[in-house]
């Protein structure tokens, strides 16, 4: 469903990326893996159209060009991205929030529908709807941005850094909701600083390092690369001496 080529982005003369390719097929889960600054949100803004990706990129999605549409453009064609740091409305209440989800014309047929399947997707926001999100913990913040971005029925939903700062329970809850999304027909782009949990609900995943592509594969192959465990994964190079038990 997105297909992307030779993406490049400048942010004046620093290129944040060079020449990025990847694709995501309908019913995916696909990970993004990178160091700090290796270019991952920059690659998932172009994709949404928050910044011009540099001349040459091509980023199409059900077969349309995207790299010339404004921001709102791409929304109505079914990309919702929820961005690090959530982009909630603090002052505003859960229930406002959602509502200026649905906003776009895509949207407006079928909301309260919409609205009954991100109160199942995440119940403990059904007690919450007339609360200032501002007063709710980061968790709970992250679940009104998915919601949000649900509510603007996309069939492709970015994340970028959706775990950052939530508790280890509420973080699950996060995964759990993102495997469940992808079920529901949602097709997944996720940005994760959590690899391990990344690469337990990823169908693929692709490795950016200093804003070009240095691998994909598969989440399960991904899992067993020692390259990864050691990068990605915080496991130290296998030593057998070292890993013997003292007599
Ligand atoms: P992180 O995990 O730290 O968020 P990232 O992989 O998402 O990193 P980006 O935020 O896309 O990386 O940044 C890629 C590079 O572009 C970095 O070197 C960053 O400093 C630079 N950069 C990002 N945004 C801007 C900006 N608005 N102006 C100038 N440089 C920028």
């Amino acid at each position: 469903m997105l297909e992307v080529r030779a993406l490049s982005h400048f942010y004046g003369k620093h290129q944040a990326l060079a020449d990025v390719a990847l694709e995501i097929a309908s019913g995916e889960i696909v990970a993004i893996l990178g160091a700090n600054g290796a270019g991952k949100s920059t690659l998932l803004k172009s994709i949404a159209g928050l910044v011009t990706p540099a001349s040459g990129t091509s980023i199409r999605f059900e077969g349309a060009d995207l790299t010339q549409l404004p921001a709102h453009q791409i929304v109505e064609r079914g990309i919702a991205l929820v961005p690090e740091g959530r982009g909630v409305f603090g002052e505003l209440t859960v229930a406002e929030n959602l509502q200026l989800g649905a906003y776009p014309a895509r949207a407006r047929a079928g909301e309260a529908e919409r609205l009954a399947k991100v109160l199942a997707l995440f119940p403990r926001l059904t007690e919450r709807m007339t609360q200032a999100v501002r007063t709710m913990s980061g968790g709970e913040q992250q679940m009104v941005a998915i919601g949000r971005a649900l509510m603007s029925n996309p069939t492709l939903l970015l994340l970028d850094e959706p775990s950052l700062g939530l508790s280890p329970l509420l973080s699950r809850e996060v995964f759990r909701a993102l495997t469940q999304i992808r079920d529901g027909g949602v097709s997944v782009l996720l940005v994760e600083q959590n690899a391990r949990a990344s690469l337990d609900i990823a169908d693929r995943v692709y490795l950016i390092e200093s804003g070009r592509n240095a691998g994909t594969g598969s989440a399960g192959d991904m899992k067993n690369n020692p390259d990864i465990q050691r990068a990605y994964l915080g496991k130290a190079r296998t030593s057998t001496t070292a890993s013997r038990p003292t007599p």
